[in-house]
């Protein structure tokens, strides 16, 4: 029996990829003096992958790799008008309101209540905290969860401390590699609602046939999803 369900937030309850997609051809456009658009996205995926580990996800640690790509590929040249312009792409990013994914708030209310909802989710902290704040939602959550990372052990850990256990959970969330494998490798469950834009980083194989997996075309087959669990 599934007690606790775990939201991923960002292209699950609300848009995110959107913008960062916005700011990359941004960065392009201003880089386009220097070099060609697919090198620059391919040198700025480069940076985000090896810098991952230092800075974490989210737009603070995207900023600093599209400053970090800037000064490569041209070599040290970058004018200080383009970093500039930079950090405010990215300052802009935190600053854009929250728009909330088709059935998101319809679909949290209708489990709220009788499941315990934990929202998970890795980015900047402040971002993420002010990004619930507004979205609505917060009130229908029972907790919280913002990590470092989405591991196995991250979801262990999350549904024994706020449901009873990951045999008793389910996650749900747009991402395979962050929001559906490690939960099903934890002994839960995986409910897999993809996104148009999803991060090249985010990509994985679909665990297709897994006893404890599932895919949906919208977050608001849920609730049909769950009984037919239960039932
Ligand atoms: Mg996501």
């Amino acid at each position: 029996m599934i007690t606790t369900i775990g939201f991923d937030a960002d292209d699950t309850l609300w848009q995110n990829e959107a913008y960062f997609r916005l700011t990359q051809d941004r960065f392009a456009d201003l880089l386009a003096p220097y070099a060609a658009p697919d090198h620059l996205h391919d040198r700025l995926l480069a940076a985000e992958r090896r810098n991952i580990g230092a800075y974490g996800f989210g737009v603070k640690g995207f900023t600093l790799s599209m400053i970090e790509t800037a000064i490569e590929v041209t070599e040290g040249r970058v004018p200080a008008a383009v970093i500039s312009e930079l950090l405010g792409a990215g300052r802009a990013m935190l600053d854009h309101p929250v728009e909330l994914i088709d059935g998101a708030q319809a679909t949290v209310a209708a489990l709220a209540g009788a499941f315990r909802l934990v929202l998970v989710t890795k980015g900047d902290l402040l971002h993420q905290e002010r990004k619930l704040a507004q979205s609505g939602l917060g009130d229908l959550f029972d907790a919280v969860e913002i990590v470092s990372d989405k591991t196995a052990e991250t979801y262990a850990r999350v549904f024994a401390r706020h449901g009873s256990g990951p045999a008793q959970a389910l996650m749900v969330g747009n991402s395979l590699k962050s929001d559906v494998l490690p939960p099903i490798e934890a002994g839960g469950f995986g409910v897999y609602v993809p996104h148009g834009l999803t991060w090249a980083l985010e990509a994985a194989d679909e665990p297709v046939g897994h006893p404890r997996y599932a895919r949906l075309d919208s977050l608001t087959g849920l609730p049909g999803h769950l009984a037919a669990l239960a039932g």
